[in-house]
């Protein structure tokens, strides 16, 4: 049963952030649906099935949200499907109104001229656009990933959409995901297999080399290093 909350959703975030700390992440999936109902909904890139694994054990039948940039590579879209077909969620793709061909008619080839633009059209407005009827939405993130997100808390206020922020598996270690991963025989996207560890759009992604960060193949040779989704 959702829970009626008179309290402001930022100060419920922020008690929810000290409260949930040391919850499995299952139960932090759980705690978002009991608290937010249809009005909570989880967002995935398809890199692994681990989010959408556990968001499906703790929820049968969740919505995910996947956003389709128009730029991912074929072995994404794949996973997806893998992960839409094996696990008891209900995925929804998200899809710009204009394909990669109208969209670099216009554009030209953005990503190479102002990737913070591209990504800016290609995914920051559509998710924002996705999430407009929801309170509260949960990502993949891990303090694990990058010195970037090394403080990502559990539950957070995004003030930028004014929504409450759930990451799950924040506090999972590189270990915690691969022994989650063998134990339940998760699908992972095969582009892990040939050193993609953090995967995102095609022209923007390269793999990275034994020992170096996950995230150094995301806009390499650039200081960008989010898409701004989650900042
Ligand atoms: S990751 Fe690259 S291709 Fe994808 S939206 Fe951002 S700049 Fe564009």
């Amino acid at each position: 049963m959702t829970i009626t909350t008179t309290e402001p959703l930022e100060e419920l975030a922020l008690d929810a952030a000290r409260n949930l700390e040391d919850e499995s992440a299952g139960n932090i999936v759980r705690w978002a649906h009991e608290t937010f109902g249809e009005k909570f909904a989880v967002t995935a890139s398809m890199a692994d099935g681990v989010l959408s694994h556990v968001a499906s054990l703790a929820v049968p039948g969740i919505k995910v949200l996947f956003l389709d940039t128009g730029y991912h590579f074929a072995e994404t879209i794949g996973t997806r499907d893998a992960i839409a077909a094996a696990y008891n969620i209900d995925v929804e793709t998200i899809t710009h109104p204009l394909r990669v061909p109208e969209h670099e008619a216009e554009y030209g080839q953005l990503y190479k001229i102002d990737p913070d633009l591209c990504c800016a059209i290609r995914k920051v407005w559509p998710l924002d656009r996705a999430l407009a009827p929801y309170d509260a939405w949960a990502g993949g993130l891990r303090r694990a990933e990058s010195p970037s997100r090394a403080e990502t808390p559990v539950v957070t206020w995004d003030p930028k959409r004014r929504k409450v922020k759930i990451n799950p598996l924040a506090t999972w270690t590189d270990d915690d995901v691969d022994e989650y991963v063998a134990k339940y025989n998760i699908l992972v996207n095969p582009l892990k297999q040939i050193g993609y560890l953090s995967i995102g759009c095609e022209p923007c992604t390269r793999p990275v080399a034994p020992g170096e960060d996950a995230r150094a193949g995301r806009w390499a040779g650039s200081s960008k290093t989010e898409c701004g989704i989650h900042l």
